[in-house]
């Protein structure tokens, strides 16, 4: 099969399905299509660490179609930080390089049921902690349209693999921008649903007041057929809100009415000018298209975000990470990495007693004004349009040398996960470099039909859900 065919498959579950009702599939093609353009995926880009074998990707793939479930076996792929009973699950990180987990997160239940194929899971920064997945203790993974840059993280290789092509979707996680910054990075639908939309049972937990599931995809009616596979109560995670509706795409004469929100203030400094164009150009098309108002808003505690969260999420990180104790997992390569080992002792200083009050207790207080930033803003405009990251992919090594660039990555998506509201970032297009530039929309919570609706009418029109990186010497 050639890749454009795959790609067809992949990238649209209308196609997938369509081919399967018609049997115009051989599984077995399929199966070994799927196998090689993993492994191309993986030599020239490490976008994975385990990849399943051909056999079982197969056998599942049948088993999935001929029990017809919803998914149909459409093939997918996972951060390596959701637990896969009998699949080996690392977080990226050494520490967990042999553990293959006696249960399953469940997220990948509901997918298993749901019949959708996993065929590897991806790298990340090691336990979550980066933005561009230099952090990963196994490799870096690249950047699909230039392999000399990063693909963005943490969840870079889940960004890669949509990318390219090979994954139909992969189930990520969003702490403070890991879903919708490589998905900006690497050109391709990064959705983070309001906090507690989804459980996260059998997710190596990072930092739990912020930690969020989320699925980077291409088209977004595909992204939300997922989600509404897998969101909702589950008995073992308290943390999910019990009464979600169903997500449903408006049609585009509702959006009309619609205002849009934009930061002039945040933007001043220190981002690119092809984004600030982005920005407007998304600003005229909606305008244009749609008649939807345009308001200036201001979010005066923005700017705290960075600082805010990285007093947060150490905090909660440094807990978290006490379970690698050397007794439960084992110990023979003690292996925290220099990023993991900043952050237990950033986050243990926070929250010892005499500091607490200054640091823990202050940055708490921050995120409360910025939270409350946004509930104002949601009162003047429906949604908010913000760039997703203040560059275009950087080359790798250009900022690991230095913590502080890394964490400024994400300035414009860690006030969102501080208030706990759902952010889409999307492809608008490509740069002058031919560089993925992406967008984010921002919405109050449990509005994802609004941020949903918006990106559909967006990529009806400009087909930017279509857009893929050259891989092969064709
Ligand atoms: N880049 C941010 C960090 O390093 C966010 C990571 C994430 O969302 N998991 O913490």
């Amino acid at each position: 099969m050639k890749l454009t065919e795959l790609r067809q498959l992949t990238g649209s579950f209308d196609n997938w399905q369509k081919a399967i009702n018609n049997k115009e599939l051989d599984l077995v093609e399929v199966a070994e299509s799927l196998e090689n353009l993993l492994q191309l995926v993986q030599d020239k880009y490490q976008a994975f660490i385990t990849i399943r074998e051909r056999s079982e990707i197969l056998k599942e793939l049948r088993e999935n179609v001929e029990k017809r479930r919803p998914l149909l076996g459409w093939p997918f792929t996972m951060k390596d930080i959701f637990i896969t009973k009998g699949i080996r699950t690392t977080a990226s990180a050494k520490l967990l390089e042999d553990y293959i987990p006696p249960y399953s997160s469940t997220v990948y239940k509901r997918l298993q049921k749901a019949g959708g194929t996993l065929m590897a899971k991806t790298n990340c920064d090691a336990w979550g902690f980066g933005a561009s997945t230099e952090n990963s203790d196994f490799y870096p993974s690249r950047n699909p349209y230039d392999p000399t840059r990063v693909p963005g993280g943490s969840s870079g290789g889940a960004a890669v693999a949509v990318a390219t092509g090979v994954s139909s979707f992969d189930i990520s996680e969003d702490t403070g921008g890991s879903i919708r910054q490589p998905a900006a990075l690497s050109g391709v639908t990064g959705f983070k649903p309001t906090y507690g939309s989804i459980s996260r049972y059998g997710a190596i937990a990072f930092s739990s007041s912020l930690d969020t599931v989320g699925i980077i995809g291409r088209r977004i009616e595909d992204i939300i057929r997922v989600f509404s596979l897998i969101k909702g109560p589950d008995k073992l995670d308290a943390t999910v809100y019990p009464q979600q509706k169903l997500t449903q795409l408006m049609l585009p004469s509702k959006l009309r009415n619609l205002t849009i929100g934009y930061l002039p203030e945040i933007m001043k400094e220190g981002v690119d000018k092809e984004i600030l164009q982005a920005i407007n150009e998304v600003k005229d098309f909606y305008k244009q298209e749609l008649g939807v108002i345009f308001k200036e808003v201001k979010l005066p505690h923005f700017k705290y975000g960075v600082a805010t969260y990285y007093v947060l999420a150490p905090s909660e990180a440094s807990s978290n990470l006490s379970r690698y104790d050397g007794n439960r997992y084992g110990c023979d390569r003690t292996a925290f990495t220099d990023e993991a080992i900043r952050r237990i002792i950033i986050g243990t200083f926070s929250l010892a007693s005499g500091y607490y009050d200054a640091y823990y207790l202050q940055a708490l207080k921050v995120r409360r004004l910025i939270y409350e930033d946004f509930l104002r803003a949601f009162n003047l405009v429906d949604v908010l349009l913000l760039p997703t990251t203040p560059t275009s992919a950087f080359k790798i090594g250009e900022k690991s040398g230095d913590p502080l660039q890394l964490y400024l990555q994400d300035i414009f998506t860690i006030p969102a996960s501080l208030a706990g509201v759902p952010g889409i970032s999307f492809l608008v297009r490509l740069s002058s470099r031919g560089l993925p530039l992406g967008l984010q929309l921002v919405g109050p919570h449990f509005k994802e039909d609004l941020l949903t609706s918006l990106i559909a009418f967006w990529q009806e029109k400009k087909k930017t859900h279509l857009v893929y990186p050259q891989i092969e010497d064709e």
